[in-house]
Parts: C-alpha cells; structure tokens; sequence
C-alpha cells in the first residue's frame, strides 16, 4: 500500500469516480486516492487527506474544517472564488482550477479553434497539402515579450454583507432581484440569482444582464412584479474575429460544430440530450440569434439537420 499523498476526489453524482480512480492508481502509484460520487462518504476520509479535488459548489466550511492537513484543492468547476471566501481556508492551502476562477468561461474547444485561427492554420494546412514549406512570423508575438496575465473578479459585497444581505459568491438574490432583506433589490454583476432556464443559480459578468437585470429591479420596486429570467449572452471581439455565447456551457453532454472553422465563420452547439443549451458562434451572427430563440424555447434539435450546415439553425428542429 502506497504511503505518499492521499487525495480524496468527488466526483459529480454522473461522474465515473471509479474508473477514473482505477486511471489514476495506474498512472501515479505513488500516491493514495479515493474517488467517490458520494460527498457523505468523502467526508469520512478527509481527516489524513492532503488534496481534494471536487466542484466547487461541493466545499464548505464543514468539509474544510474536517481536513486539516489539507494543502491542495483541485476545483473541477469555475467558481473558486467561493472557495476562496470560506473561513477555514487555511493561507497553507493552495487552490487552482483548470476551468477558470469564475464562470461561464469559452469552451476549451472554441479556444483552441480561435487560437488556431490567429496562427493562421487555415494556410498552414493549406501549404501542407499542397508540399509547401513557410514560415511566417506570428505578428501578435513577433519580437516581443509576452506576459499573459488571468484577470478575474470576485463580487466586491462588503457593503452587502455589512448591512446584513446574504451573500454567497455575490448578493444573494430571486428572480425578482429581491435580496434576503425585501426591502433591498441589487442588481449586474455583484448578484448571485436564480437562472430560471438553466435551473441554478449563476453569478454573471455581461452587459446585458446588468442592463435587463436592472429593469427588471426598477420595475419590482415600483410594484409591478417581473421576473428576471434571460438566456444569458456574451460577445467578445477577439481582433478581427468577433465571438457570440448564448446559453451557458457548463451542463452538456455533447457539442457539434457547425460550418468549416477554416471558413473563420462557425459555430459550436453544446446539447443535453437533444436540447441545445448554449452556442458559441464566430463570425456567425445568424446562428447566434437562431441560438437565443431556441435555446429559450428548450427546443430539440434534430442532430442530423444540426450537423449539416446547409441547414440554418432555426431550421434545424
Ligand atoms: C475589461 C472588461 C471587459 C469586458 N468586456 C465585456 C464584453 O465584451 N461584453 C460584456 O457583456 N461584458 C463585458 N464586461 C463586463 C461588463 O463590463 C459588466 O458586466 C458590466 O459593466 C456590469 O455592470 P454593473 O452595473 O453590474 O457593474 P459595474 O459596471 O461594475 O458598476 C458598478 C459600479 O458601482 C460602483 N461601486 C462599487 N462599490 C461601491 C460603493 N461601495 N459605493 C458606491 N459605488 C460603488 C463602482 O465604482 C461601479 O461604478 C467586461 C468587463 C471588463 C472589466
């Protein structure tokens, strides 16, 4: 029996905790891992544990509390500024999250397509089949020093929680942009409220939830009671190439991608079953506003007609 670090993972209920801990006996023997889907059973090994690797909505002060020779988190999920807001997180333990500190963040896909794209692939692959050798300089980076700096934000709610709002990972809000005191609405970036479509709470970052989040206060104020409930949307110009997010990412069990990324103009589906839950189109503004009705209205999606670009994407139901 291994003696070296023990590791506790939690996997999500749907995550297969044991084959990725038959993976992971395999490749790294040195070290001693329970995985499991079960936080109830998790935490009765945390009291020897050194790392912890599990969504971030699975820590709390308790499980914190129960491990005190903890010294890693590994979050599986965006949000780590949660973890990093619990009391007993110890200076010693080091977080990190390879899905970014908050959400909802680009897909690992489109990332690597837009990167593939300013490298200019497209005529790399075309050079390639056609026997050419070239180079050219990468002009963004072409005799310069790079330093990439990952800019998050945490929800500044000092204010809130001094005036005795809860927050959690912002000011805690409903639909109805009521915080816990109903006499106290808030409103963008700072709120952590309920997304009716998706089923949870999120806490955005986008101008257009901080605009229509903001009515929809305005209007409750005034006694006209309003729901905010909004398919989240995000735009982002990445140099020449402009980016359209709708829906959120996080929950899908497949994606499909649609028109040729050589094109510079495509876009990715992300599904749960047949139901689209977010797009992310480049240069493709018709998928994108075929995405916000459609995701909105949980359409399904017929995948054959999803796959073929030759169909629009309203078409494609
Ligand atoms: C670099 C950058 C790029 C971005 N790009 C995009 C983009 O491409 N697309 C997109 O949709 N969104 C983008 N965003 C996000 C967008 O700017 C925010 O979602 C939006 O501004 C949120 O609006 P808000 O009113 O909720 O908060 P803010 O615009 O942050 O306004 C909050 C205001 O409250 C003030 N304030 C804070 N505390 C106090 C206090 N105690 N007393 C008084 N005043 C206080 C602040 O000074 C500030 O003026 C970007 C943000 C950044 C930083």
């Amino acid at each position: 029996m291994s003696t070296g670090p023990q590791i506790v993972y939690i996997g999500a209920p749907e995550a297969d905790a044991s084959t990725f801990e038959a993976r992971i006996r395999a490749e790294i023997p040195d070290i001693q891992l329970f995985a499991t889907n079960d936080r109830a059973e998790a935490m009765h090994h945390l009291a020897d544990a050194h790392g912890l690797i599990a969504h971030h909505f699975q820590f709390d002060e308790e499980m914190l509390a129960r491990a005190p020779r903890l010294r890693w988190i590994q979050s599986l999920t965006t949000g780590t500024d949660a973890i990093l807001k619990l009391n007993r997180l110890r200076d010693d333990v080091t977080v990190t999250s390879t899905r970014g500190m908050h959400g909802p963040q680009m897909s690992e896909l489109v990332f690597l397509l837009m990167l593939a794209l300013l490298r200019n692939f497209p005529k790399m692959q075309r050079n390639q089949a056609a026997a050419i050798w070239e180079r050219w300089p990468q002009p963004l980076l072409w005799g310069k020093t790079v330093v990439i700096v990952g800019v998050g934000a945490i929800a500044n709610t000092e204010l809130a929680e001094g005036a005795g709002l809860r927050c959690d990972n912002g000011i805690w809000v409903d639909e109805y942009c009521r915080t816990s005191d109903p006499a106290v609405y808030a409103a963008g970036d700072c709120t952590n409220h309920p997304s009716l479509r998706f089923g949870r709470r999120v806490r955005l970052e986008s101008v257009d939830n901080a605009f229509e989040q903001s009515k929809a206060a305005a209007l409750n104020m005034l006694g006209r009671p309003t729901a905010h409930d909004r398919v989240p949307w995000f735009w982002s110009d990445q140099f020449d190439n402009k980016m359209l997010i709708v829906g959120l990412t996080h929950d899908h069990d497949s994606q499909v991608v649609r028109g040729d990324p050589r094109s510079r103009s495509f876009s990715v589906c992300y599904l749960k079953g047949r139901e689209l839950q977010a797009v992310e189109a480049i240069n493709h503004s018709k998928d994108y506003m075929a995405a916000r009705k459609l995701i909105a209205d949980r359409a399904a999606m017929d995948l054959a007609r999803l796959a073929d670009s030759a169909v629009a994407l309203k078409d494609a139901v």
